[in-house]
């Protein structure tokens, strides 16, 4: 470590995002490898040796990358498409499209998506994947690969679906695999992509896609399988009523009580949404230290409801953010989610006390990583952490006469990129990916989009 070159970043704002929220009016960061070496106050010490880069970051805030803790990637080419629906609906015209998802497709969007996360400060990205058509080639692959090649880091949640309309569930037939399918590719996808090392850049989850598309017995054996391998669980929960109502029809109990009974709840497991929530599925969250994707933009565009952030994080739930897929968010990125939580959550029983800048910034950075169970490596800046930082531009028009750069950055426009780092590695300059062609993967996203509704029959 001592030998690696070192780049050294000052004379910017630093939100460090740790433990006693540090900030920095003016400060420096000092990353050597993979690694934040040192960061303070004012310039960088003098006589530092082995400085191979120094960058003058004068009119902007630094703060840990982005977490994003829920996403499907594919549904980056099914976006703009049943734009005035609720979720059981949308799904109910979606499934057929996404039933004829192949490699290059997954590939495809995997890129876009990453593209459009990455560029906007997105240095840990998710992406829940669970439909899986026979015949449809290494989509877990193309996902992995895709991530590694453009330098983000990735949890792979292996989806899956076996719970079919002829089962009382919502996809059709020929959108789901069997349960011994579902878990012999879990386990594979486990064993070719999880990487147990320190730094990690790709982990993989067990995640069947939830109570209405699931079957009992994948909710259990998938639990298992997950703790077995020591690999962490996700699943969409209570994100609809319709979903609530469906969970009293089936199972006599309500998301929660169902997700306990079948493992479900624990400090390994996070789950997207978890909007309709009342104070005890609250404190069961909380008692157990499962964690919640919270997904503002995604509630917002399928009408699901207002998640109860404020009463979850005074719980002591963990709580990140999520895009979720872009078919339900069609920016496809996150850091508008900073604003968007704390403005939604503006408008449940809280008010202007529901959430700060700094809680939302949280949410996206440190709340992230502790979900996805990296914590101790990613989220906060802070010597010997990974070296997973972002240069946001506060001079500009959009924020230069905002005092507070934590809060242009949270209530102001989206803010420009001029660089971020993953794993000590410059992915980003000037809003420009360094890792990938942007031009070319919105060509061939748009090709592959074209070409999935096409062969979908309606296009
Ligand atoms: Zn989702």
């Amino acid at each position: 470590m001592a030998a690696d070159r070192r780049t050294v970043i000052e004379n910017c704002a630093i939100a460090t995002v740790d433990a006693a929220d540090t900030e920095y009016t003016t400060g420096h960061l000092v990353l050597a490898g993979d690694r934040i070496e040192s960061l303070g106050p004012g310039p960088a010490p003098e006589g530092l040796e082995h400085v191979a880069r120094r960058i003058d970051a004068t009119g902007h805030l630094m703060t840990p990358g982005l977490v994003n803790t829920h996403h499907h990637f594919y549904q980056w080419l099914t976006r703009g498409l049943a734009t005035d629906h609720n979720l059981f609906d949308w799904l109910v015209v979606l499934y057929p499209t996404w039933a004829r998802i192949d490699e290059a497709m997954v590939h495809a969007a995997a890129q876009g998506s990453l593209a459009m996360m990455a560029r906007g400060g997105v240095t840990t990205a998710m992406d829940h994947h669970y439909v899986y058509p026979r015949g449809s080639g290494d989509l877990s692959g193309a996902i992995v690969t895709a991530a590694r090649d453009m330098g983000v880091r990735l949890t792979l949640a292996r989806g899956s679906m076996d719970r079919s309309e002829k089962d009382g569930g919502l996809p059709p037939d020929f959108a789901v695999e069997t349960l011994d399918d579902a878990l012999a590719a879990t386990e594979e996808t486990v064993r070719r992509h999880h990487d147990t090392a320190p730094g990690a850049m790709t982990q993989v989850a067990v995640a069947p896609c939830s109570p209405f598309s699931v079957s009992t017995e994948l909710m259990r054996q998938g639990a298992e399988l997950a703790r077995r391998l020591g690999v962490r669980l996700h699943t969409h929960g209570s994100e609809t009523v319709e979903e609530e109502k469906f969970c009293h029809e089936l199972f006599g109990m309500g998301p929660t009580d169902y997700f306990e009974s079948t493992g479900w709840l624990g400090d390994d497991v996070w789950m997207a949404h978890c909007v309709h929530m009342n104070d005890s599925d609250i404190a069961a969250f909380a008692r157990t230290g499962t964690g919640v994707a919270h997904c503002p933009s995604s509630n917002a565009r399928l009408a699901a409801g207002i998640a109860r952030v404020p009463d979850m994080l005074a719980a002591g739930v963990p709580v990140g953010l999520g895009v979720d897929g872009t078919a339900s968010n069609e920016s496809g990125e996150l850091h508008t989610e900073l604003r968007n939580a704390l403005l939604v959550n503006r408008l449940g029983p809280h008010r202007e006390k529901a959430l700060t800048a700094r809680q939302a910034l949280r949410l996206g950075t440190h709340g992230g990583a502790r979900v996805l169970g990296r914590a101790d490596e990613i989220g906060s800046l802070e010597p010997g952490k990974l070296a997973d930082l972002v240069l946001w531009r506060m001079d500009t028009l959009a924020h230069a006469s905002v005092a507070d750069p934590v809060t242009a950055l949270v209530f102001g426009a989206a803010a420009p990129v001029t660089a971020s780092f993953v794993n000590g590695r410059q992915i980003v300059e000037n809003n420009r990916l360094l890792t990938a062609d942007e031009d070319a993967i919105a060509r061939t996203t748009g090709a592959e989009a074209r070409r999935l509704a096409r062969m979908a029959g309606h296009a």
